[in-house]
């Protein structure tokens, strides 16, 4: 199947992280997947700490999600047109972010990235931005940048294709680092339009805000009469039902919402103050549009979601998460193998090593060879998180005690085994 794959897609697949070459894999075939279990083509069974990327929030094909698209299913698959599922899920997304004043549906997390962006410089009159590196915002030109020689200076692209003139106006901070915030502002007086930020960040391994990080960035915007975007589509309805504006009380002028907000279907949404969202076609000028938008099989699947996780308790989640990170380094400390946490919500970040990162730089000097070791052991005992140094891990609904415990136990076996 690889060997076909490869002839049609490149690398065999469909998006990068799948090809597991940082930990030097090949792409695993899935044919199913129930609750915390993935099944790949041989049959072999996985317990899933990716969950699709950050989606599948209540463990895969939950019996209330499937109905619910079955259901619509029979009435029609897109119709391009407005529908009352639309407004039923702006007004759950609604009751979990009170400051989604107004919004708009997309398809992925990209898309709401680069409306929110198109928007705040819309909004503002003015073409540059900051992001901080190892933020991940999807895949749009300007923000696939990341800091060239040094931190303050300009950047240059991440990928080929991507026009230098661009990336030149993607200014890049370091995470938790005010100063660096505060001295870009200073170079580049009423050119800044927006700051775009993971409150919590899940796509360098899981980094928190240090405290007065958010905070700081709030007063820095309003100073300078930038705007403030949150990217949630990773954090949203995963590390508090309200996401890190919830945990941090800071409030965005814009968000990006994605993964958890389709239920496992391609939908997303950015918005925020309804003063902004209204400059949005056709009540203003910010052009932004899409076939698929407002999809009401996604619709469907997100409003099952949401409606099932409002009766959910995610202290009872963060709690199992942190039990299970806590016993897994106890285990490795026994084992002489020094192992570092972070969780909030059902995310979590670890690292084979006794400090925990608080930056980019920190894990990327972590090293990828005793990951790799660690990872391809884990995943031939049927563990399967990201893999990947720079990715968060996620437990859902569905992972109870007793998988957890099976886990441990397995996790207790193959760190007996030296890890260099
Ligand atoms: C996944 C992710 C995106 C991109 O979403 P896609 O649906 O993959 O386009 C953007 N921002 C963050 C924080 C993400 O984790």
């Amino acid at each position: 199947m690889l060997d076909a794959a490869k002839l049609i897609f490149p690398g065999g697949v469909n998006s990068p992280v799948r090809a597991m070459r940082q930990v030097g894999l090949e792409p695993l075939f899935v044919s199913s997947a129930k609750g915390p279990y993935l099944y790949d083509v041989q049959g072999r069974e996985y317990v899933d700490f990716i969950g699709a990327w950050g989606p599948m929030i209540l463990g895969h094909a939950h019996p209330a999600v499937v109905d619910a698209v079955c259901q619509q299913a029979q009435k029609g698959l897109s119709y391009g047109i407005s529908s009352p599922l639309e407004l039923e899920l702006g007004e759950l997304v609604q009751s979990f972010f009170p400051s989604m004043q107004m919004m708009r549906f997309v398809n992925s997390g990209t898309e709401a990235t680069m409306s929110a962006i198109r928007l705040a410089k819309g909004i503002t009159g003015r073409q540059k931005i900051i992001k901080f590196q190892g933020c991940y915002h999807g895949h749009v030109d300007a923000l696939l940048v990341s800091a060239g020689s040094g931190l303050l200076t300009f950047s240059s692209p991440s990928s080929e294709g991507i026009d230098p003139d661009l990336a030149k106006k993607t200014l890049v901070a370091e995470y938790n680092d005010l100063n660096s915030v505060a001295t870009l502002f200073a170079e580049h007086p009423n050119e800044i339009a927006t700051i775009i930020v993971e409150p919590i960040a899940g796509n360098m391994n899981m980094i928190l805000p240090e405290p007065g990080f958010l905070q700081g960035l709030r007063q820095l915007c309003d100073t300078n009469g930038a705007l403030l975007i949150f990217d949630e589509v990773m954090s949203g309805f995963r590390v508090a039902p309200g996401g890190a504006q919830e945990i941090y009380q800071v409030e965005p002028d814009l968000m990006a919402l994605g993964k958890v907000i389709g239920g496992g279907m391609p939908a997303a949404a950015y918005g925020g103050r309804k003063e902004y969202m209204e400059k949005i076609s056709p009540l203003g000028s910010v052009y932004q549009a899409g076939t698929m938008s407002g999809n009401p099989l996604a619709m469907a699947c997100g409003i099952a979601t949401l409606n099932v996780l409002k009766s959910l308790d995610y202290q009872d989640l963060q709690k199992r998460t942190e039990q299970f990170l806590s016993a897994w380094q106890t285990i490795a400390k026994e084992s002489g193998c020094p192992m570092s946490y972070c969780v909030k919500g059902g995310m979590f970040g670890f690292v084979l090593d006794a400090n925990y990162p608080t930056n980019f730089s920190q894990v990327s000097q972590l090293s990828s060879s005793r990951f790799g070791n660690f990872y391809r052991k884990a995943f031939r005992a049927g563990l399967y998180f990201a893999p990947s140094l720079f990715e968060a891990g996620f437990l859902s609904f569905a992972h109870e005690d007793s998988v957890l415990d099976l886990c441990l136990e397995r996790l207790a076996f193959l760190l007996q085994t030296d890890l260099e």
